[in-house]
């Protein structure tokens, strides 16, 4: 729960640092600086990456803004997937979670049945204890019991 808003910070601050953070490669292999465009026209003061070996230029041109959009897009690609493998950690847990309590719920179920069980036979001993009892007071206060007995 609280990984959703960690992310969503994370993506704010990657992308406010990314003028400076931004690592470029040329089709040299080599980083491509940081410019600005100085012509007059339409584009002037536009920022672009392009190759440093100018002007034996590999031929490789990206706008900043460009560059920074993809950026930003991989980085909450990347936030989304973590996100998925945290979310199917605790899908995990939280299933191993119901396994476990359903083992205990049965065996609780087991033990409340032979308790029940237990009860039923105790409250039958009681009853048969009180019946025997009554049965002898009976004979005795009539007389069946000397009766009974010779
Ligand atoms: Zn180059």
């Amino acid at each position: 729960m609280a990984t959703s808003h960690e992310s969503s910070g994370n993506s704010s601050r990657s992308r406010s640092m990314s003028d400076q953070q931004c690592q470029v490669m040329c089709y040299h292999g080599e980083i491509a600086p940081l410019r600005e465009v100085k012509y007059n026209g339409p584009t002037y003061g536009k920022k672009f990456y392009g190759c440093s070996y100018w002007p034996r230029t590999c031929g490789y041109f990206k706008w900043a803004d460009e560059v920074h959009e993809i950026r930003d897009m991989q980085m909450r690609l990347l936030e989304k997937d973590t996100e998925i493998a945290e979310l199917e950690m605790e899908k995990g847990f939280l299933e191993d979670k119901i396994k476990r309590l359903k083992e205990q719920n049965l065996s609780l179920m087991m033990w409340l049945k032979n308790c029940r069980l237990k009860t039923l036979r105790l409250e039958r001993d009681c009853m048969l204890l009180k019946l025997t009892r009554e049965l002898f007071l009976v004979w005795h206060c009539h007389g069946f019991f000397s009766c009974f007995m010779c």
